[in-house]
């Protein structure tokens, strides 16, 4: 072979073979579709996301409260299945306001951050007892003034833009000039004056970045915004009701990563907790996640359509692609291509013995899946899984670019 293959990511563990295919929540890959009705198919597993919940619960202080990011993974099913795990929602939309509201939540668990929220979602969200977390104090007072409208007591947070961010995550979302929250100088007044406009008062939102895998970097960040949330409730003159901390727990995605040490970044929290200032001793305490909780509970599975050589490299040629997976495409949020863990669901203990590049069926070559990958010998008809396809996979993609569609999803 001329060219070198490119390492892939590591496949979770715990995925069983049943016939020699990859077999998910004891279904074969191939059982699975054909139940679904065809490929491309997200296939997210109940077993994993009980597991991870459990697991997460037990390496972490009982008082912290672990809400569940919708954006990370929608899908009514996988919802139903994390409402009795997690203690909230946290939403980023008015329609994933609407999505929680027609699955039946309890919307007062709910918590909506975000930039840009129209009035419209403003005052949905306020009827429906949702907690705001405010993005500026423009917002703080148009959602005084629905609230004024509507008669009620809107539940308000401000989302702080603090003056550090975490390191080494690998979407940063604090520090220096954003477009999330309030500047942490000037919270303090914002609270105030919340306060003093009888608004339900809850506190403040810290979120400083996202896919992090460094136990000490979060470690760190969280003991910043502890300091940060005590500095702000000082400065304000009232004890904080609640504080969301923020998240940022990352999953191993590529070759090289690695699981994210939650009992180290337990054990350091509950330190804190133990020695709380007095403004956040009485306060709700708690995380978001998104990925974390559901990112390594999916795989994407894709039918290979066609394979073909070009100047000596094969391409193994799916139905599914980048209109579903931009993710692992490498185009949503990565500066450098790096290939997801993939594998041939249908000969998933087969020995590894030919090279190949995956690309989906779009007409585009940033519609690649894995870059050169060492697999065993795959032909048409067998099927492709895409791992750690849970979060931030349907849609989080183009599912209407070239008239393509979106996937099947199907809770296993
Ligand atoms: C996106 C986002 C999350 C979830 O991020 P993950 O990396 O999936 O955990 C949580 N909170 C806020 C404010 C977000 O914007």
């Amino acid at each position: 072979m001329s060219v070198k293959p490119k390492p892939l990511g590591p496949i979770p563990q715990g995925y069983e073979t049943v016939n020699g295919e990859l077999a998910i929540a004891g279904k074969t890959a191939s059982a699975l579709v054909e139940e679904a009705g065809g490929t491309p198919l997200f296939v997210y597993s109940r077993d994993r996301l009980t597991g991870r919940m459990a697991m997460l619960r037990d390496a972490m202080p009982e008082r912290l409260g672990i809400n569940y990011a919708v954006k990370a993974n929608p899908f009514e099913p996988v919802l139903q299945h994390m409402a009795p795990l997690v203690d909230g929602f946290d939403i980023a939309s008015g329609g994933e306001l609407e999505i929680l509201r027609a699955a039946g939540f309890d919307l007062s668990r709910v918590s909506f951050a975000g930039p840009g929220k129209r009035d419209a979602e403003l005052e949905a969200a306020i009827a429906a007892g949702v907690t705001l977390n405010l993005e500026s104090e423009n917002e703080a007072r148009r959602a005084l003034a629905i609230a004024d409208m509507l008669g009620t007591t809107p539940r308000l947070a401000i989302r702080v833009n603090p003056d550090f961010d975490m390191k080494g995550s690998g979407m940063k979302m604090g520090g220096g000039a954003k477009q999330f929250g309030v500047d942490a100088q000037r919270v303090p007044a914002l609270g105030r004056e919340l306060i003093a406009a009888g608004a339900g008062w809850r506190g403040l939102h810290i979120y400083t970045g996202s896919q992090a895998l460094s136990a000490e970097a979060i470690i760190e960040t969280q003991a910043n915004v502890l300091t940060l949330a005590d500095r702000i409730a000082v400065d304000i003159g009232e004890a904080l009701p609640k504080l969301n901390m923020g998240g940022g727990f990352g999953i191993p995605y590529f070759h090289g990563d690695e699981e994210l040490d939650v009992s180290a970044i337990g054990a350091a929290l509950s330190d804190r907790f133990a020695e709380l200032p007095e403004s956040l001793e009485n306060a709700h305490l708690c995380i978001e996640l998104g990925r974390y909780l559901v990112g390594l509970a999916g795989v994407y599975l894709t039918r290979i359509v066609d394979r073909k050589d070009s100047h000596g490299e094969t391409f193994l040629i799916t139905d599914g692609g980048l209109h579903h997976q931009l993710a692992a495409s490498g185009n949503f949020g990565t500066v450098i291509r790096r290939n997801y863990p993939v594998a041939i669901a249908n000969r998933f203990s087969a020995p590894v013995d030919d090279m190949a590049s995956v690309v989906g069926c779009l007409c585009t070559p940033l519609d690649r899946l894995a870059d050169r990958a060492e697999l065993p010998r795959a032909e048409v008809g067998d099927l492709v899984a895409v791992f750690c396809a849970g979060a931030y996979g349907a849609t989080a993609s183009p599912s209407a670019f070239l008239g393509q569609g979106p996937a099947r999803e199907t809770l296993a």
